[in-house]
């Protein structure tokens, strides 16, 4: 298996983390925090962000799968886990890995939506402009990629390369 060439080094992106975790923190200050972690991708930048925020908060888990192919997202999605805890009246920070085409983050802001936050963000570490099919505002965000298909940090190919300390390209044959 080739080692993916780099695009982020690791002190690149925890430099970053650490600046979002900043503004993050003086955005909720006062506020009652609830970060919820997009499984599996952002376990990685999710363990990350919450110890660069020095709040009171909780954390709670949404597990998604896609349909269809492991690289093209349909958008239309299946929930493998849910909230264990109620997000009514709370200030809900949805940490997602990447916005791609937006439709996953898209179902997830309209589902957490149903369920009566008092605020509802989003956080993305990535976000891949030219593939967008639709407008998700990003509240905070990492990094503006190109179109590739990055892995490492917590994102996966056919569920490899997640340990990867930086976020990387699988080049053609890799
Ligand atoms: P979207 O619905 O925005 O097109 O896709 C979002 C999901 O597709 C992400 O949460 C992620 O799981 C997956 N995805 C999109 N682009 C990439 C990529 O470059 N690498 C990896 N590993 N997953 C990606």
């Amino acid at each position: 298996m080739l080692q993916p060439r780099s695009l982020l080094d690791a002190q690149t992106i925890a430099a970053r983390v650490r600046e979002l975790g900043q503004q993050i923190e003086r955005d909720y200050a006062g506020k009652d925090l609830v970060i919820v972690v997009v499984l599996c991708g952002s376990f990685v930048f999710a363990a990350d962000l919450v110890r660069a925020i020095a709040l009171p908060l909780s954390i709670d888990f949404f597990g998604l799968r896609s349909y269809g192919d492991a690289t093209q997202s349909s958008g239309v999605v299946r929930i493998t886990h849910d909230l264990a805890r109620s997000v009514e009246g709370k200030d809900v920070l949805l940490v997602e890995d990447i916005v791609d085409t937006g439709l996953t983050v898209q179902f997830l802001i309209d589902t957490l939506k149903t369920r009566a936050p008092r605020s509802l963000k989003l956080a993305a570490l990535l976000h891949k402009p030219a593939r967008s099919r639709v407008q998700v505002p990003i509240d905070y965000l990492g990094f503006t990629i190109d179109d590739v298909f990055v892995v490492g940090y917590g994102l996966d190919c056919a569920q490899r390369y997640r340990n990867l300390p930086y976020l990387g390209v699988v080049d053609e044959g890799g």
